[in-house]
């Protein structure tokens, strides 16, 4: 049975207001620069005209103002994330995906606790502490549901040769009832992550054919399920390439905003996958919408701008120089050393088990030290979700910049962590450099604290925090 339309989407002034944008002016621009530098957001119409900006002239001072939000808020810290594809089945019929069910190329597969804990073993060996765990919207007959919920015990307890575990799993599963999210909850999840795909309806309808996933209300309410159980940490995104990119912009602010005035916090970080290549999917390798990266740059841009608090992440789909073009824009998170065929980490890659194809395959310790070369500081922090810090308590320390005290003292901290237990190699000394130079830049009060934690993890302490 089809789930109750959703009304909080409105199509109609999603439309209305990408038309009556018309042509930005430099002055109009300005305005909405100096908006966004406030660090309030931005209206539906101020980006519904953003979206409209091409011409270089134009597009410069929107990309600085959004580097500088970005440098504001976060700093130039990186979180750090590795995915954790547990099983590739699915029932669901996504044209744009290798996972669909119809998909006889794909080598099938659902991991077994011991597989689970290999992978958990594997990631953790490459010095993450954070993983996003991934599935296909089908579980093993003989668990059901109960198999998400008993693989994040089972990566919860995996410990590698340091004795090191896993500090926050976030999930990304197809969207359960309230009474499954309230399983999910109290298995210990971080960020519940949850892409729309498109938010236009007549586009998701074209290229979601069969299965639960057909049900676009069904998905589109997932959030507030999620939210009504007593997750507050909710991540959304929209797959990019399948309807018109302004559309999708658009609709993520009226989510937000319906979330907002639903449970008084927004998402906490949004996603921008562009669809990749993928086994047995044509719609893949030729999207009906392809977005351009300098479409996708402005994408990025616009949403640091418009959301300032919310985090971004940019996954392993995109290529190492458009990573650090959007590092630059406004990405907070970014996922490294990863792969999308479940069993992946621990044996040879099977790209006829992944399912999209990765424009970044460098490991963990390569992104690393290229990043630092640009001046950003990895960080492998999970103390919010530990310490309670989500939800309303996080966007009542973000908002006034008090999360910045917070993030990074922990971002040093377990950096210096990384580089003691994991020596990644190369890295000692300009990790140690880079440490040093970050603390010098704090406030005092910051540079205590962080000094420390630092003291602390030199003395033989780990998984300090404030
Ligand atoms: N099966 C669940 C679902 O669909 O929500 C959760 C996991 S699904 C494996 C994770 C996400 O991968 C999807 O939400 C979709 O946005 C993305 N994805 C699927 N095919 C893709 C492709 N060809 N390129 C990039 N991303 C893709
Ligand atoms: Fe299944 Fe998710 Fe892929 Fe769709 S996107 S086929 S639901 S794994």
């Amino acid at each position: 049975m089809a789930s109750e339309k959703v009304e909080w989407l409105d199509e109609q002034s999603i439309y209305e207001a990408i038309s009556q944008a018309g042509t930005p002016e430099r002055e109009q621009i300005d305005d909405i620069i100096a908006r966004g530098l406030e660090l309030k957001g931005l209206s539906f119409e101020d980006v519904a005209l953003l979206c409209r900006v091409d011409s270089e002239e134009l597009l410069a001072p929107v990309f600085a103002a959004a580097k500088k939000v970005k440098e504001a808020i976060y700093g130039r810290r990186i979180v750090l994330f590795a995915p954790l594809y547990i099983s590739n089945l699915c029932a669901n019929e996504c044209l744009y995906c290798a996972f669909r069910r119809s998909n006889t190329l794909l080598t099938r597969r659902a991991l077994q606790r011991e597989e689970i804990q290999a992978q958990t073993r594997a990631i953790l060996d490459q010095g993450h502490k954070r993983v996003l765990m991934v599935a296909g919207e089908s579980y093993p007959k003989e668990d059901g549901f109960s198999y998400v919920i008993k693989a994040i015990d089972a990566i919860y307890a995996a410990r590698n040769e340091h004795g090191d575990s896993i500090r926050r799993i976030n999930a990304n599963v197809a969207p359960l009832t309230v009474e499954e999210f309230a399983e999910l909850k109290q298995a210990g999840i971080g960020t519940y992550q949850l892409f729309q795909e498109s938010y236009h309806r007549e586009t998701y309808g074209k290229v979601h054919l069969s299965g639960r996933k057909k049900d676009f209300d069904w998905r589109l309410g997932g959030m507030d399920r999620a939210m009504q159980a007593g997750i507050d940490d909710v991540g959304i995104g929209a797959l990019l390439g399948l309807a018109d990119w302004r559309f999708e912009i658009l609709a993520m602010m009226s989510h937000i905003r319906h979330l907002e005035k639903e449970f008084g916090v927004g998402c906490h970080t949004i996603s921008v996958p562009r669809i990749e290549p993928a086994v047995g999917s044509d719609m893949a390798s030729a999207p009906p919408q392809a977005v351009s990266d300098a479409d996708f740059k402005k994408i990025v841009a616009i949403l640091r701008l418009a959301v300032p608090y919310t985090g971004i992440i940019m996954s392993t789909r995109e290529n190492a120089a458009m990573r650090y073009a959007t590092l630059e824009l406004g990405v907070s998170q970014i996922s490294a050393g990863s792969c999308t065929d479940p069993g992946g980490y621990t044996e040879s890659r099977n790209e006829a088990a992944a399912q999209f194809q990765l424009g970044d395959h460098r490991p963990l310790a390569e992104v690393i030290k290229d990043i630092g070369e640009r001046g950003f500081i990895p960080s492998f922090c999970t103390a919010c979700y530990r310490t309670g810090r989500t939800g309303h308590d996080f966007m009542d320390m973000a908002k006034p910049g008090a999360i910045k005290s917070k993030c990074g003292p922990n971002a040093l901290s377990t950096y210096l962590e990384y580089l003691l237990d994991y020596k990644p190699e190369g890295l000692a000394r300009p990790g140690r450099n880079a440490i040093q130079s970050e603390l010098i830049c704090m406030s005092a009060r910051d540079q205590k604290v962080a000094r420390s934690l630092l003291d602390k993890v030199e003395q033989g302490q780990r998984d300090v925090f404030c």
